[in-house]
């Protein structure tokens, strides 16, 4: 078949190159975020390849369905992106990367708790400027500390996996209950406890209409003061301008984020000679107790080399006519239906 990949990095054309050696597909880079002024350089292919942040809203779908397109193969797990009506209607497959490395996503969770709690992020500028000062590095020993994870399903059960190797005490909230997870140890309680509860609540759940900005004001008043939130799920979970406030006010003592709601025009780019003009995520930066890093967490090698072999096996099964169930991705209204 003949692809459109859009966002394309180095990375991705390496990755997706090699899986692609045996199926033969014809792959075309393009370094393009898809977007509706983009949408015609899909133009004389069957399939557009795109990631997190590409644009496909019913506008893009339109015109790509216009152009001739009639698979959008994610290389991804969330799909938060896509007008999934829009494509039903206009006859296109969808088809995702549903797991391909939890543990990379689970150990970068980690990652932001460790680096958060011990100051790593603050230690590492201080010793390179010969500041040996243990000032304001202050940790906590993870040991005993309660948990909250908020959506225990392939990520989260990862992370409750690593956790339990702490000795912490471990709540979740989900609206399944995962049994790999209570073997575990893990107790279900309702959000409001976990959030009452927690002193890390770590969030791993899908952005849907019922996740939208449930970090919220509401959400925070709920929490002990001093409380380490992180977000390596998708940005718009939280509402970033509550979380600005509960910095302000010391309830949040810490924040990692690895996503961010407005991260579309930011991460994947080297900005650094140009001026940010989003100045919510301005203001993050300024916390000494917050740590970003750019939507970074699924990126290991392991992972790109799953998600690249899922990729062209989807589109060789997209072909074939045997697309697999389980990668197929399909509307509420469809799935009612
Ligand atoms: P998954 O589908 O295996 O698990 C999601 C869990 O969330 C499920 O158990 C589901 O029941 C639960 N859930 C759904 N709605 C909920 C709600 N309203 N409240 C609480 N729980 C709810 O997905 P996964 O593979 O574990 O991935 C989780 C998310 O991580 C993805 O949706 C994606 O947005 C994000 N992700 C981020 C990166 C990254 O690089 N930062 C990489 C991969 C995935």
């Amino acid at each position: 078949m003949k692809v459109a990949v859009f966002s394309t990095k180095s990375y991705d054309r390496q990755f997706l190159a090699l899986a692609n050696e045996s199926a033969g597909h014809t792959l075309e880079f393009f370094p393009n975020r898809l977007e509706p002024r983009t949408s015609r350089l899909a133009e004389g292919f069957d399939a557009v390849c795109a990631f997190v942040n590409d644009d496909l809203s019913e506008e893009v779908i339109n015109k790509i369905a216009g152009h001739g397109i009639r698979l959008i193969a994610l290389r991804c797990a969330g799909f938060n992106n896509v007008d999934l009506e829009a494509a039903e209607k206009r006859g296109l497959t969808i088809l995702r990367v549903p797991a391909y490395s939890p543990y990379a996503v689970a150990e970068h969770t980690l990652a932001l708790i460790l680096a958060l709690n011990r100051r790593v992020h603050r230690a590492y500028n201080r010793v390179r400027e010969g500041n040996f000062s243990l000032e304001n590095l202050l940790g906590f020993d993870l040991r005993g500390r309660t948990i909250g994870v908020i959506g225990t399903g392939t990520i989260g059960a990862a992370v409750v996996h690593i956790l339990r190797g702490f000795d912490c005490r471990l709540l979740a909230y989900d609206v399944v209950e995962n049994e790999e997870c209570k073997k575990m140890g893990v107790e279900y309680v309702e959000m409001s406890q976990l959030f009452a509860e927690s002193h890390i609540i770590t969030i791993h759940c899908p952005l849907t209409p019922d996740t939208h900005h449930l970090i919220d004001d509401q959400a925070l008043d709920q929490m002990q003061d001093g409380v380490m939130l992180i977000n390596t799920s998708r940005g718009a979970i939280i509402d970033t301008q509550a979380v600005i406030r509960g910095l302000k006010t010391r309830r949040l003592g810490y924040l990692g984020l690895d996503v961010y709601e407005e991260e579309g025009d930011l991460f994947f780019k080297d900005l650094s000679e140009t001026v940010i003009q989003d100045d919510t995520f301005a203001r993050l930066l300024t916390f000494p107790n917050v740590l970003i890093t750019g939507h970074q967490a699924f990126f290991t090698r392991d992972a790109l080399t799953s998600i690249a072999e899922t990729t062209i096996n989807n589109i060789s099964d997209f072909e074939k006519d045997q697309v697999k169930e389980g990668n197929l991705v399909r509307s509420q209204k469809h799935v009612r239906g």
